[in-house]
């Protein structure tokens, strides 16, 4: 099997495993009892959150656990627009994923105003766009810090400071970006960002959002006094301490990584382009590295998916939440895709275990498909 759909998740980290295992065994102890043996389990939640907030420059009071990326997306755009009892509101962007998609329809259905940013051809959402339509009445801005689909990677900075210029918050769902591009929270000065550990060689089911000191929105889970009193809940130890290992490891390898797979895409494009095939790729030319969103004229991507799948390669057709729905994904819309080309798309997204003998037989297998 080649898998080729790093962007829907990653492989567990052997050493993450390790780090879980104490925890799921011995070391079952509940963080918020006091006798010593929960101590360990106390020590480690501790750590992990010292070990997080290193690898993107925060304090380790400014990370929260969540159940993953959907969850602190949800807990930014809700708990933003309910917190103050006023009516301000959202801007976001067409390209979102699903998970800030929804929790803004939830919002609008609310009363809450939510404006939808578009992008230019590349993903991008110009700063000049949002400088045309924020106000004082925006209580929120929120935008992806890199697309799942096409990989495009934001002005977050420029963006961010327009919010603040305008006295909103700024949140980014960094869930493509975490583990994968440098983030420094406190030089791009963002309010809220979103990760998820299985985006980044950690366990499914954990994640995080970081809140800046001082910020003042809703608790989203009513409960208990973890996280703060923020975020009820007996915490995942053991998930916790693997996504800890795990993001430690991959920040370690940020720039090795990215030299990686930009082989890889190099190895998979020039074949594509011996094999003379006719394709566009998308997204902007600042991209999460190994991401190549590929449109194939006058095909269909669930064709080519599951005759690949039938090759035991895996890639995807959009993004893998929306494996489920036919319709045409809403970011090839929004980048306007050119419409002999748009049915045609398949996201092959590279992995560090992933080797050029892959990269090669993916295009092949393309070809050969195409060909016939
Ligand atoms: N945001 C983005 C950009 C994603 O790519 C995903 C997952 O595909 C999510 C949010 C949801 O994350 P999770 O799977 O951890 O709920």
């Amino acid at each position: 099997m080649i898998y080729a759909d790093h962007a829907a998740t990653t492989k567990l980290d052997k050493a993450a495993f390790e780090s879980m295992k104490p925890f799921l065994l011995e070391d079952y102890g509940n963080a918020s009892q006091p006798y010593s043996f929960a101590r360990s389990a106390k020590k480690a939640l501790k750590t992990a959150r010292e070990i997080i907030a290193k690898c993107i420059n925060a304090d380790p009071n400014e990370i929260y656990f969540t159940s993953g990326g959907t969850e602190s997306d949800n807990w930014a755009i809700k708990a933003t627009a309910l917190v103050c009892g006023d009516q301000r509101a959202t801007i976001t962007s067409q390209i979102e994923h699903h998970a800030i998609l929804n929790a803004c329809a939830s919002v609008e259905r609310l009363g809450f105003p939510v404006t939808y940013l578009p992008v230019d051809s590349d993903g991008i959402v110009q700063p000049s766009s949002l400088e045309s339509i924020i106000t004082p009445a925006t209580k929120l801005v929120s935008v992806m810090f890199a697309n799942n689909e096409i990989g495009s990677v934001q002005p977050i900075k420029e963006l961010c400071d327009i919010a603040h210029k305008n006295g909103a918050l700024f949140h980014t769902d960094a869930v493509q970006a975490v583990g994968h591009l440098p983030i420094d929270v406190k030089a791009l000065g963002v309010d809220m960002l979103s990760a998820s550990a299985h985006k980044f060689n950690g366990p499914k089911g954990i994640g995080f959002l970081y809140i800046k000191n001082g910020l003042s929105i809703a608790s989203f889970m009513d409960g208990g006094a973890q996280e703060h009193g923020r975020r009820a809940g007996t915490e995942n130890i053991a998930s916790i301490v693997g996504m800890a290992t795990a993001l430690e490891n991959n920040c370690k390898g940020i720039d090795y990584n990215k030299n990686l797979l930009h082989s890889l895409e190099m190895c998979f494009l020039n074949t594509l382009e011996n094999e003379g095939l006719d394709f566009i790729r998308n997204g902007s030319s600042f991209r999460t590295p190994g991401n190549l969103s590929i449109s194939f004229r006058n095909v269909s991507g669930e064709m080519l998916l599951h005759r690949l799948d039938l090759m035991g390669i895996c890639v995807s057709t959009g993004s893998a939440c929306d494996s489920q729905e036919t319709q045409i994904s809403h970011v090839l819309q929004a980048i306007k895709v050119p419409p002999e080309y748009i049915q045609g798309t398949i996201r092959v997204s590279f992995g560090i275990e992933n080797t050029m003998d892959d990269a090669k037989k993916i295009a092949e297998g393309l070809a050969k498909i195409l060909q016939q």
